[in-house]
């Protein structure tokens, strides 16, 4: 044969592969079936590769034992879970209810293609009592979507209460856990119907990465999951999968150190002179402790503060001053991030005064006193400033 067709062929072994530590990863769109009658072999046989191949499974397979589910689905980003979650489930005429409190570009979807396909949403304030939310949902409601604690403001919801009253109700309930991560809780436990993450933040661990995750128990949810991910066509990449397991392996571990200096760094803040409050679900007498003490077995590094009025001008001037913590938005990485929050703020239904302006902190797994000390000098500025 000549070398055009021998090229072809050359070098696709077929030997057993080594074993190594992680999974190996198969990069494929084409799967070779064995015989012609395996072609439509659906049942028995992987024929296309667009559902993943050997890094996905071991990804899924380890989501789900973090998570307690029967099934979890792949998505290309965080926002891609929470959306491919929605659509799984949804239809026309349905409504769904979605805490204020929610990420804003989940909002941005509700609010734009669900409202185009004629699924109404509802916001509502993320501490009405479950009582008060259940009695209030119209027959329509097909799903509630809660993020507790949201990722700006930290209110949180009674879960496991909202969970067992909407089953009652035959209503769906879906929650955004990136805060928990699957690790510090476990929405499926709780009684929650879908489970959703953003893997881009403590699971990757970089900030390198996107992808999302939906968990769940129930095997015909499993199935709907695994149908919108089939008819969407939605895909992850197989180096992505393995990079997201690689990060799972530490996440407790990094989890630990997070939680900890985000509550050392919390409890030092609390008592300095420029700061009115602290917004840590972990920090004792902080709003929503008592949820967090009940159901939480740890915290992650993303909390807030509220620093005494000023104008927006000193607000940027303690933020530029701080060396340590980047400027910027995706947490869950090995690096501290601060953010001023007020101007997302304004997105949403019921406005609340903080009595300053509130400061989103990631703490990072730098040294905690020197996190501190940075954040002193960004204070003094702003003392300076507001003087
Ligand atoms: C970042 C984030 C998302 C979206 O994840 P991406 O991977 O960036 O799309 C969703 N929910 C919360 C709470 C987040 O912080």
């Amino acid at each position: 044969m000549a070398d055009e067709t021998r090229l072809i062929r050359a070098g696709a072994s077929s030997k057993a592969l080594a074993k190594t530590v992680g999974p190996p990863i198969q990069k494929g769109s084409t799967v070779l079936l064995p015989d012609a009658a395996a072609l439509y072999n659906d049942e028995a046989y992987v024929t296309y590769g667009r559902q993943g191949l050997s890094a996905h499974d071991a990804l899924r397979e380890a989501l789900a034992v973090l998570e307690g589910a029967v099934g979890v689905a792949l998505y290309p980003s965080g926002l891609g879970a929470l959306t491919g979650a929605l659509l799984a489930v949804l239809q026309t005429g349905d409504e769904v209810l979605v805490t204020d409190a929610i990420y804003k570009p989940t909002r941005r979807f509700c609010d734009h293609m669900l409202r185009r396909f004629g699924v109404k949403t509802t916001y509502f304030d993320p501490r009405t009592a479950p009582e008060t939310l259940i009695a209030g949902a119209s027959p329509q409601v097909r799903v509630i979507l809660m993020e507790s604690p949201g990722s700006l403001s930290f209110e949180m919801q009674d879960v496991a209460h909202v969970a067992a009253l909407a089953r009652d109700r035959k209503i769906l309930t879906a929650l955004d856990n990136t805060w928990g991560a699957g690790l510090i809780y476990k929405p499926l436990d709780h009684g929650v119907d879908l489970s959703i993450q953003a893997l881009t933040k403590y699971v990757g661990g970089h900030s390198d990465m996107f992808m999302g995750s939906v968990a769940a128990r129930d095997p015909a949810l499993v199935r709907a999951l695994n149908e919108g991910v089939v008819q969407m066509g939605w895909s992850v990449a197989p180096e992505d999968a393995y990079q997201m397991l690689r990060g799972l392996r530490t996440l407790p571990l990094r989890m630990a150190r997070h939680g900890e200096s985000g509550l050392a760094v919390a409890r030092w803040l609390a008592v300095q002179p420029e700061v009115i409050t602290v917004i840590h679900p972990a920090l004792p007498g902080a709003p929503d402790h008592q949820l967090w003490a009940r159901d939480y077995t740890g915290a992650c590094g993303l909390f807030g503060f509220v620093l005494k009025p000023g104008p927006q001008k000193a607000v940027e001037a303690f933020l530029d001053t701080l060396t340590l913590f980047g400027l910027g938005f995706s947490w869950g990485g090995f690096e501290s991030l601060a953010i001023h929050c007020d101007p997302q703020l304004k997105t949403r239904k019921l406005k609340r005064d903080y009595g300053g302006a509130l400061i989103r902190l990631h703490i990072g797994i730098e040294d905690p006193q020197d996190l501190m000390a940075d954040l002193r000098g960004g204070l003094d500025v702003y003392a300076d400033a507001i003087a």
